[in-house]
């Protein structure tokens, strides 16, 4: 189902401060099911639909590009969808647009208090939680599990052998997993966390065996969803000299970082790198 409406992923090169980098706009694949949450998302529907679910339960944060893109290709499959959003003061207040969206698509939203929400890997709490939906495919946050990761790994094709280094952007962990497990040997898979610390190495470490890959947080601007004037004029210069939009959580970040990497000396001079527009224009707020 999901082959049926991917459309043609462009590659683009631009001149980015001293050499040639490639854009793969994984943000052209799908309106609504954007970046990298059509690969995250696709083996687990084809799951949902083989063992003959007709409900979903995910869960996300009020601006999670994951709750829009399963609202959404749950109503396209014909499924029925709810999502568990952090915050339980948000019930009581007008959606924001990512919420506001989720919702127009058919998504039942359930608002639960962030203690709650810390649980959502708990297994106690996920057999609670399958007795109050029954019946529902549970697709964990930010979609990430080994369906997800498997569908990550269809982001590399036979002729990425060619770059040294591929740059994403690091949310949850899966989409650099799924890069790192296609990877080759004599490739670097960087990525770029929207999130401050070095928790993420650990997570990432658990879910593979290779090495060829490292996380950096310097660039997250102190955290989740915060940003940095510096940020918010990097994104504008960037998008009125290329044309290619950005958002702040994810892609605007690792642009920066890779920009001033560059800039820095950090890659030799022929290094050729990719580097994954994972979309999530939905929550663009500049
Ligand atoms: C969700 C998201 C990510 C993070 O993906 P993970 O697999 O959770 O690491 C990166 N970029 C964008 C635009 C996203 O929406």
């Amino acid at each position: 189902m999901f082959e049926k409406i991917a459309q043609h992923i462009p590659d683009q090169r631009i001149w980015l401060k001293d050499r040639f980098v490639t854009i793969r706009r994984l943000d052209l694949v799908h309106p609504q099911i954007s970046g990298n949450k059509f690969f995250k998302l696709k083996y687990n529907f084809l799951e949902a639909q083989q063992l003959g679910f007709k409900k979903l339960l995910t869960f996300g944060g009020a601006y999670s590009n994951h709750i829009a893109a399963t609202a959404f290709a749950a109503r396209q499959f014909g499924f029925e969808s709810v999502g568990i959003i952090r915050g339980e003061e948000l019930a009581h207040q007008p959606l924001n647009p990512t919420l506001a969206l989720a919702q127009q698509f058919g998504m039942q939203l359930h608002f639960v208090s962030r203690e709650e929400y810390r649980r959502k890997q708990d297994a106690n709490y996920l057999t609670a939680l399958a007795q109050n939906f029954p019946a529902h495919y549970i697709i964990p946050e930010g979609g990430t599990n080994t369906l997800a990761i498997r569908g990550c790994q269809e982001i590399l094709k036979d002729g990425d052998a060619q770059f040294d280094v591929i740059c994403c952007a690091v949310g949850t962990g899966g989409t650099i997993t799924g890069l790192i497990e296609a990877s080759q040997p004599h490739q670097q898979v960087l990525g770029f966390s929207a999130l401050k610390g070095n928790f993420l190495n650990e997570e990432v470490a658990k879910l593979t065996k290779k090495r060829n890959w490292s996380i950096l947080d310097d660039y997250c601007c102190s955290g989740y969803a915060k940003t940095t004037p510096e940020l918010i004029q990097f994104i504008q210069h960037f998008e009125a000299e290329y044309d290619i939009p950005l958002e702040q959580i994810y892609t605007g970040k690792m642009l920066l970082g890779i920009s001033n990497l560059i800039e820095k000396g950090c890659f030799p001079p022929e290094t050729k790198l990719l580097i994954l527009h994972t979309g999530g224009l939905q929550g663009r707020n500049i």
